[in-house]
């Protein structure tokens, strides 16, 4: 992905590779972007239809919103737009590999830290 968080975090471990050490590069696939009056991260990596739904949890028409795509009851990945400090959260969630119920994940009412592992 060319993105920054990939440039900024990737070549430490091409370096340990090319050192000849067994290393894996593992975080979470991220990006941030802003457009105007639009802020979002995303987190995760769905493939084209490599999802079963999407779960929005906030004002979708306010454009203050998460969107979940889920695959088999599981985050898969995460984007939020115009709320802040969260991704980290979402990061979590999706490295937690963790069956979630889509309609608590849409309510705001409760916590995100309830779907970590
Ligand atoms: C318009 C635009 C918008 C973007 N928006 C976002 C965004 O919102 N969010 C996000 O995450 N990512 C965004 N990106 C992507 C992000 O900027 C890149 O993925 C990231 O900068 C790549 O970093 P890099 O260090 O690999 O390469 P670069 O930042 O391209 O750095 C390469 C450097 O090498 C230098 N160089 C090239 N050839 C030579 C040479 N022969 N000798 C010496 N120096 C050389 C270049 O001058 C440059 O300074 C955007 C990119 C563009 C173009």
């Amino acid at each position: 992905m060319e993105h920054w968080y990939n440039a900024l975090h990737q070549p430490q471990t091409a370096a340990r590779a090319m050192l000849g050490q067994d290393v894996a590069y593992d975080r979470v696939p991220y990006f941030y972007s802003d457009q105007y009056d639009l802020s979002m991260e995303y987190a995760g990596y769905v493939e084209p239809g490599g999802y079963d739904q999407v779960v929005f949890r906030g004002d979708v028409q306010r454009r203050e919103f998460i969107a979940f795509w889920l695959g088999g009851g599981r985050v898969l990945a995460g984007m939020n737009v115009n709320i802040f400090g969260v991704n980290d959260t979402i990061q979590a969630i999706v490295r937690a590999v963790r069956t979630v119920d889509p309609g608590r994940l849409a309510d705001p009412d409760v916590p995100l830290d309830d779907f970590l592992g």
